[in-house]
């Protein structure tokens, strides 16, 4: 049973940092003394914008290229309707078996605990995500948890949104007591961004939270750039790693961002120097408004081939690309 625990009057440092993040480009270029003319509003109207200070202050003054910047810039790009660049470009839709459940693939299931998020990126494939049919109310999870309980095969339970870190610390630990208590499951993944772009948010409270139950826990993180990672996110990761949760990184090819070689070496090295492993490097899911992102496969496998030469087997992502209705994610 799911249980609400008051929330506390005042707020944690996450949520109060959260609070206080840029709410529009106009601040955030503004404080990187850059011109007004960069961004586009028709972009804000179909995606809203927003960038936690801390993030923005890893982001090079004065650089309209700035790789950080461009993964949160609303650009004119992202109003033009390009065939091929769908509203549901993996098939979430389809997969759905409960409000908020995605089952895809053997033994693991994806649960949408949110629909927030404490950075908008532009490239987001969730961006058109209906998550207004996907909100958290107590009974919509306890169908998603009625479905686990009944299918033995589920040993995985991926938290993921929106980012599922967003939600409190007492929401978390009482999820998590809710999946623990299904024999059956034995591991509990989350795929949050928060690590990276808000590190205060791994607390001492969300550290109890996800270890204070028999389930293992992993912990896979989004970074596309070697700037994204700063000590305040290696402090963080270590505090996880502290508590016997191996931290991964899931990261996507994105051009004018990290489709160079050196860029993709410097970003796994200064990964593995914060303690965080790589995982997977996605190939572009074609969400409706962002394909000015997109590297081509023949692209991507060179400098996949590239990456391989350069670097460790273990420093490797595996290339991966989301196919609708197949039973994995496709290794290229
Ligand atoms: C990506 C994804 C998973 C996890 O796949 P892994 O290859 O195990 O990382 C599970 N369910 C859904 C719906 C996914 O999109
Ligand atoms: S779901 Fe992840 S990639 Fe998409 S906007 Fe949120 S943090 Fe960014």
């Amino acid at each position: 049973m799911i249980t609400i625990i008051p929330q506390p009057t005042h707020l944690p440092a996450w949520q109060q940092e959260l609070a206080e993040g840029f709410r529009s480009p106009k601040e955030l270029l503004a404080f990187l003394d850059l011109p007004q003319d960069l961004w586009s509003p028709d972009a804000v109207a179909i995606f809203p914008f927003r960038v936690p200070r801390g993030f923005a202050a890893r982001m090079r003054p004065g650089d309209p290229y700035d790789p950080l910047l461009r993964q949160v810039l609303p650009h004119a790009a992202e109003t033009r309707l390009i065939p091929g660049f769908v509203s549901d470009p993996v098939g979430d839709t389809r997969a759905r078996t409960a409000p908020g459940l995605l089952h895809k693939y053997q033994g693991r299931v994806l649960l949408i605990t949110t629909g927030a998020c404490a950075i908008h990126c532009r490239y987001c494939f969730r961006r058109e995500f209906p998550y207004q049919h996907h909100q958290f109310t107590l009974s919509r999870w306890q169908a998603a948890l009625a479905y686990i309980r009944n299918d033995p095969s589920i040993k995985e339970v991926i938290l993921s949104g929106g980012d599922p870190l967003m939600l409190s610390d007492a929401r978390l630990g009482n999820l998590t007591q809710a999946l623990a208590d299904i024999p059956h499951v034995r591991r509990l993944r989350i795929h949050s961004r928060l690590p990276i772009v808000l590190p205060s948010r791994v607390n001492s409270d969300l550290l109890k939270a996800l270890t204070s139950t028999r389930l293992s826990c992993v912990i896979v993180v989004h970074a596309n750039h070697a700037n994204e990672i700063n000590d305040e996110v290696a402090e963080a990761v270590y505090r996880l790693c502290l508590h016997a949760i191996p931290v991964l990184n899931q990261s996507t090819l994105l051009r004018g961002v990290n489709d160079r070689v050196e860029t993709l070496m410097a970003l796994q090295e200064t990964a593995f120097e914060a303690g965080i492993l790589p995982y997977y490097l996605h190939l572009l899911d074609r969400a409706r408004g962002t394909a000015h992102f997109e590297v081509p496969e023949i692209e991507a496998k060179t400098l996949y081939e590239q990456l391989r030469r350069r670097l460790p087997g273990y420093l490797v992502p595996r290339l991966a690309r989301e196919q609708a209705g197949a039973p994995y994610k496709i290794w290229l």
